[in-house]
């Protein structure tokens, strides 16, 4: 890894000053809610005593993906913590409004990760998106945005970033979630706005909406984790952390064909071949139903967990990868993966 990224001296994030080895909780103002309670986004802002790369990390960009917060929480806490050099910029709740009504959007009900570079006058999200970027993303070298899955929706831990980017690829890589993905660019988000600046980021994605899952928490944690090993900002971890991860050849959402309830067959994790039966969809009377099958060999990596769907939603997300022994090999690892026991 290039490391060429150096932070400077004083690192002014809002208007407050943070000095090389000082550490400080600040709060950027937002908006005022027309109940007046203030809305700020709280920030740690934790500096190395030697210069060093600056890195975000960032929760809850999505207000219920609560999952975000609690693995900045135990990255912050965690013994192998010990920032040597550069930044660590850690947002757990970027989304304040979200975050407080348990929804994924904000009051004005557009999503965050859509409303990038945002503005200072336009709609609430934009304010947000706007302060975001300007005091956080533009100050750093490279970011982790932590998610979840949807309401109802469950993900397996895995990584989303631009592989066709060498040093992007290097670091989802590192990270040691099991499965990387290749994921485009969308219009208005994080990391399409990230990528004009040059700002390597990574998006970790893991369990599902006002959720916690254990199994994400602690991928997400480690992952967090060693990637600062990796741009050298901390320690090196200890050696016997499994790193085990497999980059996808692509993936596909596999949808209902019919309205009705779906009696699920094949959960999270599963291995498929072509046309494995992944479930049964019926109508109210049994009068109808339909299997749902896979088009391909992959793993499921994602999928709806609320039985009652209508025709076209999407209920199994399917990664593929180059070959069968991979996906043989990453079915038997992630039913058995390693406790990251790091506390
Ligand atoms: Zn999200």
């Amino acid at each position: 890894m290039n490391l060429r990224y150096t932070d400077p001296d004083v690192l002014v994030i809002g208007d407050t000053p943070v000095a090389r080895g000082e550490e400080k909780t600040l709060r950027l103002h937002i908006s005022k809610h027309f109940d007046d309670t203030e809305f700020s986004m709280a920030v740690r802002v934790i500096r190395g005593p030697l210069p060093g790369p600056v890195l975000f990390v960032s929760g809850a960009v999505h207000g219920d993906e609560i999952i975000g917060p609690e693995i900045i929480r135990r990255v912050l806490a965690a013994k192998q913590f010990r920032l040597l050099s550069g930044t660590l910029l850690a947002i757990p709740i970027v989304n304040i409004f979200g975050y407080n009504a348990g929804l994924r959007y904000l009051p004005d009900r557009r999503d965050l990760n859509r409303s990038f570079p945002g503005s200072k006058s336009g709609s609430l999200a934009a304010q947000v998106a706007h302060t975001f970027l300007q005091e956080i993303i533009k100050k750093s070298h490279f970011g982790i945005d932590l998610h979840s899955g949807s309401q109802h929706r469950y993900n397996l831990p895995q990584i989303r970033a631009r592989l066709d980017d060498p040093e992007t690829e290097e670091l989802a890589m590192a990270f040691g979630a099991p499965v990387v993905l290749n994921a485009r660019l969308r219009d208005g988000s994080i990391r399409a706005e990230a990528d004009t600046l040059d700002i390597k980021i990574m998006l970790f994605e893991g369990g599902e909406a006002l959720r916690f899952d254990e199994q994400a928490i602690r991928i997400g944690k480690s992952g967090v984790l060693r990637i600062m090993e990796h741009i050298g900002m901390i320690p090196r971890l200890p050696p016997s952390l499994p790193v085990n991860t497999y980059r996808a050849k692509s993936s596909y959402w596999v949808r209902a064909p019919q309205s009705g309830a779906l009696r699920a067959m094949r959960s999270i994790g599963a291995r498929v071949s072509v046309n494995s039966r992944l479930g049964v969809v019926t109508d109210v009377f049994g009068d109808f139903c339909q299997q749902v099958t896979s088009r391909t060999e992959g793993l499921i990596i994602g999928e709806n967990r609320i039985p009652l769907i209508n025709r076209g939603d999407a209920l199994f997300h399917i990664a593929t990868f180059e070959d069968s022994d991979t996906i043989r090999t990453l079915y038997q690892e992630f039913t058995d993966y390693p406790e990251l026991v790091l506390e």
